[in-house]
Formats: structure tokens, C-alpha cells, sequence
């Protein structure tokens, strides 16, 4: 599993952090999100599932591998 961010659809909603605080983060300026383990382990899989269908901008991508 291979996550990729769009750091210009991001609008700082946040929900990617609560579903996912290990893998996601967010910048403390504007809140855009900072992917902090672009290939986190197998045990995230569900929580990232999670943040990127939270996400109301579409800006993660789960990318299988
Ligand atoms: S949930 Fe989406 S819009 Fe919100 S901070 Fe995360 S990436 Fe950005």
C-alpha cells in the first residue's frame, strides 16, 4: 500500500489526521495535510481506507501494490 497526497485539493479538513494520526498530519500554517509514512505498514490499511474516504476533497490515494 502506497499513499499519494494532492496537497492543493487538501482544504485542511482534518478528518485524514482523525481517522489516521500516524500516517497523516497537518501543517500548522494552513492546515493542508503532511503525509508522514508515505508506505505505512499493513496494519494501517483500514484506517487509511478510512481517511482517504473521509477525505471531502479527494486528496489521498490508496494506491495497492
Ligand atoms: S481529510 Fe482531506 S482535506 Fe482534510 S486535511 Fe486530510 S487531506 Fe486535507
Amino acid at each position: 500500500m502506497k499513499i499519494v497526497i494532492d496537497q492543493d485539493r487538501c482544504v485542511g479538513a482534518g478528518q485524514c489526521v482523525l481517522a489516521a494520526a500516524d500516517v497523516f498530519d497537518q501543517r500548522d500554517e494552513d492546515g493542508v495535510v503532511v503525509l508522514l509514512d508515505a508506505l505505512p505498514p499493513q496494519e494501517s490499511q483500514s484506517q487509511v481506507e478510512e481517511a482517504a474516504a473521509r477525505c471531502p476533497a479527494l486528496a489521498i490515494e490508496v494506491v495497492a501494490e
